[in-house]
């Protein structure tokens, strides 16, 4: 028997909780327990044995989030507040709740939260219109999306309608397009594919910033005819470790795409709105793509969104018929309003410029950190506010990013590899805060090299 009185109250009760700006002693005990039990046995005990290996101390104690701290932080639900190196992994380019998204976000719901469906609403217009305006060349029409992962899927369906004798798409290895079954065919770790196995057909990889490779495989495809119908790239490789190419690298792809027919997709969902210290990063390169992915940080932290741009040559396939690709929730009023309030932010503050700036001063301040510890940090680089700490091994990466997080700074590798550690804050941070982050960083790799005197 389903007993509903008792998950009408347990349901009340994160109600009542969540309504208070402040809670007492026995609600904070009661979350935390309802956190940690409902992850064993709810949601995945794997992520447990994941934040145990990046958390000192007790998981109840030391790992449960409760609220933001102010643009650039957060809040663990004791009250112990961090800084943000992490970033969402760069959906927080214009800081935490934002006061200009959020009220755009709250004046929109208080109008209507989402559409009919039918009608035309009207901030999905003005949108993609602002859109068109802020990317760089032709890019025009674009298809509004809820995630980064459908937003690539978005961009090879394009492809494969304007190409459809052009089977191969061509990726780069240490990739990350997201793990959707057609982004999936595209991301490039082994780890992510094998159980899924076949992905996609006509999916290739061949080396990043290799563009000799890329002529050799785009040569051979078209001998045995399948022909590449795009290629599909980062601009700078995020989650495979912030990869920055050759100067000429994406110039050259570009090329190597008009002389063998085939179309350009750039995925800027981590690269894109300012991070690397342009508003998009093809922008550093000079390079126009036929088809660019957005997500993360276009919707300005607070709700989630993606879009793919195209320009109208590409996009024409769908006038037709334009229910060929659709999506229920993208681009909805509330996620269209933040996404307008976001650029809007970046124009105003001067972001992506701001991002350049400090993300000089942080790779200066980590690496003058990092000195002396060469056995253990072995390179930090970055462009812009996405930057990675390699480390010698996956371990001294852990022991780093749990000795920072036990002293307020957030940084994290991913599931399956701490060896480079990604630091993305929001763009907003300030020198105070990087200076403490240096601070925390330096404590760390004291600590992991065994030096007692900290
Ligand atoms: C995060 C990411 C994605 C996937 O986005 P989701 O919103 O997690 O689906 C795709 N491409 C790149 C480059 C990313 O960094």
């Amino acid at each position: 028997m389903i007993n509903y009185k008792d998950i009408y109250n347990y349901s009340q009760r994160i109600l009542d909780i969540i309504a208070k700006p402040i809670i007492n002693e026995q609600e904070v005990e009661w979350v935390k327990q309802e956190t940690v039990n409902g992850f064993r046995d709810y949601v995945n005990p794997g992520f447990l044995e994941y934040r145990k290996s990046v958390t000192i101390g007790d998981l109840a104690s030391s790992a449960v989030e409760w609220s933001d701290s102010g643009p650039n932080g957060f809040r663990d639900i004791n009250g112990k507040e961090y800084i943000d190196c992490l970033g969402g992994f760069g959906i927080y380019n214009v800081g935490h709740r934002h006061p200009k998204v959020l009220k755009a976000v709250i004046d929109q719901m208080g109008r209507q939260a989402l559409h009919s469906q039918d009608l035309l609403d009207p901030l999905r217009a003005i949108l993609m219109k602002i859109l068109a305006d802020i990317t760089p060349g032709q890019l025009k029409y674009s298809f509004l999306t809820n995630s980064g992962t459908e937003s690539v899927e978005a961009g090879i369906k394009l492809a494969k309608a304007n190409n459809p004798n052009k089977p191969t798409i061509i990726a780069a290895t240490k990739a990350f397009h997201g793990k959707s079954m057609g982004s999936l065919s595209g991301t490039a770790k082994g780890v992510f594919r094998r159980p899924f196995m076949p992905v996609v057909p006509g999916f290739r990889h061949v080396p990043f910033n290799d563009l000799e490779m890329l002529r050799k495989t785009m040569e051979s495809c078209q001998m045995v005819g399948e022909d590449v119908g795009a290629v599909l790239l980062e601009p700078i490789q995020g989650e495979g470790g912030v990869n920055i190419p050759d100067g000429d690298y994406l110039t050259g792809v570009r090329k190597l795409c008009d002389e063998f027919g085939a179309l350009l997709i750039l995925d800027e969902v981590q690269t894109g709105m300012g991070r690397t210290g342009k508003m998009f990063c093809c922008e550093h390169y000079g390079v126009i793509p036929d088809i660019l992915c957005l997500a993360k940080a276009f919707g300005g932290g607070i709700m989630p969104i993606g879009a793919t741009i195209a320009t109208e040559k590409v996009f024409s396939v769908l006038f037709e018929n334009p229910f060929l690709h659709t999506t229920t929730f993208g681009g909805n009023p509330l996620a269209c309003a933040a996404a307008i309030a976001n650029i809007n932010v970046l124009i105003e503050e001067n972001l992506p410029e701001r991002a350049a700036e400090m993300g000089e001063y942080m790779l200066a301040g980590l690496r003058k950190a990092a000195a002396g510890y060469e056995n253990k940090l072995v390179d930090v680089r970055g462009k812009g506010l996405l930057i990675a700490m390699e480390f010698v091994d996956n371990e001294v990466g852990f022991e780093v990013a749990k000795h920072m997080f036990d002293n307020g700074v957030l940084v994290t590798g991913t599931l399956i590899n701490a060896q480079v550690i990604r630091v993305e804050p929001p763009l907003t941070i300030t020198r105070k805060e990087a200076d403490r982050v240096f601070e925390v960083l330096a404590y760390a790799l004291a600590k992991v090299s065994g030096d007692n005197k900290v």
